[in-house]
């Protein structure tokens, strides 16, 4: 079981080192190989995804991915930014189905901003398509770009585009997803305003009719925006293009109390894949300490599930998430009163603990 971790900039290195503890008390058979990616390579190398870290995750079964960014580099030319690791690594590795759960643990129901009987229990999937839609199509206006800014230009342009192998092969992962879940499927799109989430719209719902168990409907992106923070329990799957999953996952991650909390998977055909919590490198916390590392504990259990068939190990990892909470420890961005607050290091320790007592006990 080859895990290539790949901690990135900011607070990536804090949650990273907590996720790894985290796997060594679990006293399996992994090898794990660390490489610099994003802005810390960037200083090295001179670039944010280095040949040698591209191999490495090519050649591992799994990637253990923290964060990448800092407003430092902003400046820099597209290409050389850290964001653009994660892009590559994507591309490259063809990971092209994002699955973002969002859970309600019932001892964070305070911790989220709306009211509890609207959150409470919620369980929802969000599959993001990400190897496709305007992050990737091309041609992009470029023009007279200086460091990175466009001043005096008079216009700039994406394009959106999705083709129907794209298109197809997220369906069925939505359509199957759903089937060992609800069995409901929200495809969200803008197909009355664009022609490729018509085509989108079209195209799932050709799919769909290879799945007659499962019930599909669609939304508009507005409106599922609107539903996730009024009645976000009526969605299962969830199953959208590349930007507007991203904004919704998002959204959705907050419902849960904190993106701190959030596990990602992204996965290509051949099952190997990358897992990152859903939230960036947190510039502004980054080095205090007081980071949540849970989200990317949870993304180490979904990539044990995912990529290396270790289905137990997973539940002991999810197992001992719940009773750390149960036991009311917190980071800071899901504390509130009555509970106790910890930094990165104690909650990782926490876990471990509660994962070491449950391999003592047999
Ligand atoms: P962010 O997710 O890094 O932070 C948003 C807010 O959430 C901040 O207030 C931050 O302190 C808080 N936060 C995030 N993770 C947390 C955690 N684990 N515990 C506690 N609080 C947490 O988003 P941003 O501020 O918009 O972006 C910062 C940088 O991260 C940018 O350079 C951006 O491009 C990059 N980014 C990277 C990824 C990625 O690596 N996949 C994803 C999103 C953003």
């Amino acid at each position: 079981m080859k895990i290539a971790v790949l901690p990135g900039d900011g607070i990536g290195t804090e949650i990273v080192a907590e996720a790894v503890k985290v796997l060594n008390a679990l006293e399996l058979p992994f090898e794990m190989e660390s490489a610099l990616v994003g802005g810390a390579a960037y200083e090295v190398h001179g670039h944010p995804l280095p040949e040698s870290t591209l191999q490495l995750a090519k050649d591992a079964d799994a990637v253990l991915f923290g964060a990448v960014g800092d407003w430092k580099y902003d400046t820099l030319d597209r290409p050389l930014r850290p964001e653009q690791a994660i892009l590559g690594l994507r591309k490259n590795l063809g990971l092209f189905a994002n699955f973002r759960p969002a859970i309600c643990y019932p001892e964070l129901v305070g911790a989220s901003s709306l009211k509890p009987e609207i959150i409470s229990g919620l369980d929802i999937l969000i599959i993001r398509e990400l190897t496709g839609d305007i992050y990737f199509g091309q041609p992009r206006g470029r023009r007279t770009a200086v460091d990175g800014h466009f001043p005096g230009s008079e216009e700039a342009f994406d394009t959106m585009r999705y083709s129907r192998p794209e298109i197809e092969r997220i369906a069925h992962v939505a359509f199957q997803a759903a089937r060992k879940r609800s069995k409901k499927v929200t495809s969200v799109d803008k197909a009355n305003v664009l022609e490729t989430f018509q085509f989108w719209k079209d195209v799932v719902t050709e799919v769909g009719k290879e799945y007659p168990d499962v019930a599909l409907d669609h939304m508009y992106v507005d409106n599922a925006a609107m539903q996730l923070v009024k009645a976000p329990k009526k969605f299962d799957v969830v199953v959208t293009g590349n930007m507007f999953g991203d904004i919704l996952s998002d959204e959705a991650s907050m419902l849960t109390g904190s993106i701190g909390m959030l596990p990602s998977a992204s996965l290509n055909t051949k099952n190997q894949g990358l897992y990152e919590p859903s939230h960036g490198s947190a510039p502004d916390i980054a080095g205090k300490g007081i980071a949540n590392p849970l989200a990317t504990i949870l993304s180490a259990a979904m990539m044990l599930r995912f990529s290396l068939n270790q289905p137990d190990a997973a539940n002991r990892i999810e197992t001992a998430v719940q009773s750390v909470l149960a036991s009311g420890l917190r980071t800071v961005d899901i504390w509130s009163e009555g509970t106790t607050k910890v930094g990165t290091r104690q909650m990782g320790d926490a876990v471990v603990a509660a994962i070491t007592k449950t391999i003592t006990k047999g």
